[in-house]
């Protein structure tokens, strides 16, 4: 059994399932703070720590936004993919943690010509998960984009047809060789930030100050 959290509200971290998961556990483990439960093991939600003033909620990646945005959790992290997607309105974003990196990048098809595609004026197709990230980018360049939104498997968009390009996260490559597609441009470093809800900031300062500090010394060690 876990202890039971305080009278009062725990402050509450909100995470996801996988690499931002297992990237912060360091991170809280250097500020001496446990998780409980393994939600690898565990169908639990809500995971208790061994302090029993914080807790730790499990949602989606790209919900870890909505739920500090609003004040279902005080705390979360989140990828700046998914801030930039989301809105980074409302959001106090302290820190960067320097986890989960890699980057947000345009790939094509190892025989389409890119080069020409995105002449001045042109008009390309791109599938993404990331509309806003895409559309900003490719209006910056002053290329029209027709954009197929997507929620997985970016990389068959081109090779059926579907898109010329996609806008996708990469970190080693590997997925885009062994699928024959090059990536032609890279459109930001990606890494994951801290984010806390701006009214829990002032109602609980102390608390919320002394874990944005313990993971600003985690972060930099
Ligand atoms: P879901 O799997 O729930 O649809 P997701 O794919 O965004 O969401 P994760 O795969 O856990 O969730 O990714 C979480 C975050 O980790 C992303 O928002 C991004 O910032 C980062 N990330 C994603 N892919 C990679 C990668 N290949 N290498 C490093 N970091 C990544
Ligand atoms: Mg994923």
């Amino acid at each position: 059994m876990n202890p039971p959290n305080p009278p009062g509200r725990p402050l509450t971290l909100a995470l996801s399932k996988g690499r931002i998961f297992d990237d912060t556990l360091p991170l809280l483990a250097a500020a001496g703070i446990e998780v409980l439960d393994d939600p690898e093991r565990s169908r639990k939600l809500i995971l208790a720590t061994s302090r029993a003033d914080l807790r730790v909620v499990l949602v989606r990646a790209s919900d870890v936004p909505t739920y500090v945005q609003y004040g279902g959790a005080d705390l979360g992290v989140a990828g700046k993919d998914v801030l930039l997607e989301h809105g980074e309105q409302g959001l106090y974003q302290p820190l960067d943690l320097g986890i989960a990196r890699c980057r947000m990048s345009v790939a094509v098809r190892e025989d389409f010509d890119y080069a020409a595609a995105v002449r001045q004026g042109s008009r390309i197709r791109v599938a993404t998960k990331y509309t806003r990230i895409a559309s900003e980018h490719f209006a910056d360049k002053g290329v029209h984009v027709d954009l197929i939104k997507l929620y997985g498997s970016m990389e068959l968009a081109p090779l059926t047809g579907l898109a010329d390009a996609i806008v996708d996260l990469v970190s080693t490559g590997k997925t885009l060789v062994a699928n024959h597609l090059v990536e032609v441009e890279r459109i930001m470093d990606i890494s994951s930030r801290l984010i806390v809800n701006q009214a829990a900031l002032k109602l609980q300062r102390e608390p919320i100050r002394a874990l944005i500090d313990a993971f600003a010394r985690a972060a930099a060690a």
